[in-house]
């Protein structure tokens, strides 16, 4: 234990841990990781203060020309009813979220390219029309023309999950496309100077300690502002139906070690965290966390954004559920971000 210990220490003051040294972390026993876990929250504290920070997401697109083996809207699965917001629904719901104090929005879909780069960068241009928010895309593999056209309106950030640091693994999961593509992608991102996010997920089939060591590694060498690790959730109409669903202890320590390794990046509270276990989405925010999003758009649609099960309980409106956001941050003892929360800018950095 003295080893892991000194070992964490050394990452606390810049060292940089090598493949082995992150795995030793993220194997570690229930009985073990109280170190760990409190190295790892007050990390988050130093770099990232004592605010949650707080993003909206409209899912506005539930169509997908992709066969992602985990997904629920993946193109083979004929029964979900596919719906897309117009260009003015999705303005609108922005308008809303703003007016329920949001300064964050996150605009997801599947990869549908139905919306053209000039819908898309009317939808910034209005966006950032109403108020001074920032903007995260999060619509998966564009071209190179259509992120710089993005980030030329006003998009802010962008979003794309590696999800799995394995080569091989992920062009297994993922027939349409490749890994080397995945990460040119987040690489041109940021580039284009973008705020740029990106995750894996916990506990998908073929996955190891190492594989997430790896995922963590991945992260810091690309230099990512943002980090989305969650569980994998089976989804019953798709080929990994069958498989477990991620351990929440295995996420809690990715998360932990994301923070020591990442320094001051952006990790929420992901939504599947929340969906397998409502107890750990407290307890993520004890352990590096400092984000978390919640769902804007209208219920009709959020039914059909079916990339993993989950329950989607009372339908309140968006002011209700924000009140309910901040209350759920109080209660874990922590703040409520009150500016765009982007990277860098937390701590009163300029
Ligand atoms: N089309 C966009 C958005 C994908 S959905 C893109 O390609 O980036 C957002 C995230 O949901 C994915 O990146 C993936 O990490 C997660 N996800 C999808 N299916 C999941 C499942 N069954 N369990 C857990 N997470 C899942």
């Amino acid at each position: 234990m003295n080893k892991i210990k000194e070992l964490i220490d050394k990452i606390c003051v810049g060292y940089d841990a090598d493949l082995e040294e992150l795995e030793s972390l993220i194997a570690l026993e229930r009985s073990e990781v109280t170190y760990l876990f409190e190295a790892s929250d007050k990390a988050r504290m130093q770099y990232c203060g004592n605010e949650v920070q707080v993003r909206a997401i409209i899912e506005f697109s539930n169509y997908c020309r992709c066969l992602c083996a985990y997904c629920g809207l993946n193109a083979e699965n004929k029964t979900v009813a596919r719906y897309r917001m117009s260009v003015e629904e999705i303005v609108e719901n922005a308008k809303e979220a703003i007016e329920a104090g949001y300064r964050t929005l996150v605009l997801q879909s599947g990869e549908d390219q139905w919306y053209t780069r000039e819908m898309i960068c009317t939808i910034v241009k209005e966006i950032k029309k109403i108020d001074d928010v920032a903007i995260t895309l999060s619509m998966g593999e564009r071209s190179y023309e259509d992120y710089k056209a993005f980030k030329e309106v006003g998009a802010d950030r962008y979003l794309i999950k590696h999800e799995t640091a394995d080569e091989e693994l992920y062009n297994s999961l993922h027939p349409h496309s490749s890994f080397k593509n995945r990460v040119q992608c987040l690489k041109l991102l940021k580039e284009l100077g973008f705020q740029t996010g990106s995750g894996f997920m916990i506990g998908i089939p073929g996955q190891t300690y190492r594989t997430i060591a790896k995922d963590i590694m991945l992260l810091k060498e690309i230099g990512v502002h943002m980090a989305g690790i969650g569980p994998f959730i089976p989804h019953p109409l798709t080929p990994l139906k069958d498989a477990s669903t991620g351990s929440t202890f295995n996420t809690l320590k990715a998360v932990a070690v994301a923070r020591l390794v990442l320094k001051d990046a952006m990790l929420p509270a992901t939504t599947s965290l929340g969906v397998v276990d409502s107890k750990s989405k407290n307890l993520v925010f004890s352990t590096g966390a400092n984000v978390i999003m919640q769902k804007v758009e209208p219920y009709k649609y959020r039914r059909l954004y079916d990339i993993y099960p989950k329950p989607l309980g009372h339908e309140l409106t968006i002011k209700e559920e924000r009140k309910k956001l901040d209350d759920f941050i109080l209660s874990c003892g922590r703040e409520i971000g009150a500016s765009r929360g982007d990277h860098g800018k937390l701590l009163g950095q300029f």
